[in-house]
């Protein structure tokens, strides 16, 4: 009876093991992955995806109206940190005000607010604007011309 008894506290303890092992498994494969959704800003998705992915260090999957960031990486990815970055992306085409980037758990909305859909079609064919003097990329003619005027001034 006694024998019994353990064995069956022993088997519990271990189920319970298990299970809070799966549950860390699956938050961690859920912070590998964001989600962002891009309503009115479609056009401009290609070009969006590879900005942020760049700056969290994750791999961009282009869908219809979404793209997905993920990572190889042991470290996750950072769902704050992928928001600042399409805000400054939304800041370099000068339309910050017009979209909103919201985020509920490691999904990103960016919708729009006013004006018309986010476009990079101002860019040059291959899509980027390459800086004559130190090779800066940039996906918009506004930013391409701020960024070397500073060369001008600095002199550099
Ligand atoms: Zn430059």
């Amino acid at each position: 009876m006694i024998k019994n008894h353990t064995l069956c506290e022993d088997h519990s303890i271990r189920s319970t093991q298990t299970r809070q092992k799966y549950d860390a498994v699956s938050i961690e494969l859920r912070e590998k992955m964001i989600v962002v959704k891009c309503k009115g800003s479609e056009a401009a998705m290609s070009k969006l995806a590879v900005h942020v992915a760049e700056q969290i260090e994750a791999v961009p999957v282009l869908k219809a109206h979404e793209f997905i960031l993920t990572t190889t990486e042991d470290e996750e990815l950072d769902v704050n940190k992928a928001i600042k970055s399409i805000k400054d992306f939304l800041k370099l085409a000068n339309r910050e005000n017009d979209f909103a980037v919201t985020a509920m758990n490691q999904d990103i909305s960016i919708t729009l607010l006013s004006g018309e859909t986010l476009k990079c079609n101002d860019a040059s064919n291959d899509g980027f604007f390459v800086c004559q003097h130190c090779g800066r990329m940039s996906f918009f003619e506004a930013d391409h011309k701020d960024h070397e005027k500073m060369h001008y001034i600095g002199g550099a």
